[in-house]
């Protein structure tokens, strides 16, 4: 559901994104492989569902050649500078990530946050940055289970949400993932669709008519990814586990072909 920002109450939603990121994982062939057999599946697009697919950056012009550039399904990469080019060893650049055929730009991963020092800082000039060269930022926020523990989550994921977009041009283009770090990767537990309802209400009065969609990340599977796109403000699923198996993001993929037919 999408709330309009004139505050005249709740809109349909257009279509509901469903994506996945490979993180650290596959070699060219297998992402290689996996854009074929999902081509192969859903090459004409799914109906009401908007579909991305992020692989590491070595085979994501090779999945973006396979899924097609102007394709239903589109790619992405997992980081990129803010600076368009320089002597920053070991960075990927926007534009560069644009060459290689990124439509999306994942910013702010709390795994980036924890390891690799992003700052809400840097993940305000990457947004700018992606909205700058005309990509869609993916704006990953999410609490700590303290911060969960204690019914913080909604002021959490709003103060990083403004840190990163609030009166950057062109904000209404990008994408919010709010995945709580507890939720999210090995170490995480699937949320009740209740525990992650407060974030959700909270992004979605805040930010709901002013960005492209909010999605949610975290221990989605299969089995809750229905339940958790029935959440109040939820426009989508950004998954790793479950679809790092082709059968995994297909079944995704139909759940929310279904709720999408429904008119969810
Ligand atoms: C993630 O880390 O962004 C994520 C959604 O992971 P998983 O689905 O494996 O919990």
């Amino acid at each position: 559901m999408r709330v309009r920002a004139d505050g005249g109450g709740p809109v349909t939603r257009a279509a509901i994104w469903i994506g996945t990121s490979f993180k650290m994982n596959k070699t060219r062939a297998q992402s290689v492989a996996y854009a074929r057999r999902l081509r192969s599946e859903v090459g004409g697009g799914v109906p009401g569902v908007r579909p991305f697919v992020i692989p590491p950056a070595t085979a994501l012009a090779e999945v973006t050649e396979v899924l097609g550039a102007e394709g239903p399904v589109m790619t992405g990469v997992q980081n990129a500078h803010w600076e368009d080019a320089g002597a920053w060893t070991g960075e990927i650049s926007v534009p560069q990530a644009a060459d290689a055929g990124a439509r999306i730009v994942e910013i702010g991963h709390s795994e980036r946050r924890e390891h690799f020092g992003e700052t809400d800082h840097t993940v305000r000039l990457k947004a700018e940055a992606a909205l700058r060269h005309g990509l869609t930022p993916l704006l990953c926020c999410g609490e700590s289970a303290e911060v969960f523990a204690r019914g913080g989550s909604g002021d959490h994921v709003l103060r990083q949400v403004a840190a990163a977009l609030e009166g950057v041009d062109g904000a209404e283009r990008a994408l919010v993932a709010y995945e709580p770090v507890w939720a999210i990767g090995e170490r995480g537990r699937a949320p009740r669709p209740e525990e992650i309802a407060p974030a959700h209400e909270a992004l979605a009065a805040e930010w709901g008519g002013r960005v492209a969609g909010v999605l949610y990340g975290g221990s989605v599977s299969p089995d809750n990814a229905d339940e958790l796109l029935g959440v109040p403000g939820v426009d989508g699923l950004f998954v790793g586990r479950a679809a790092w198996e082709v059968e995994g993001y297909l079944a995704l993929l139909e759940t929310g072909r279904r709720r999408a037919g429904a008119g969810a």
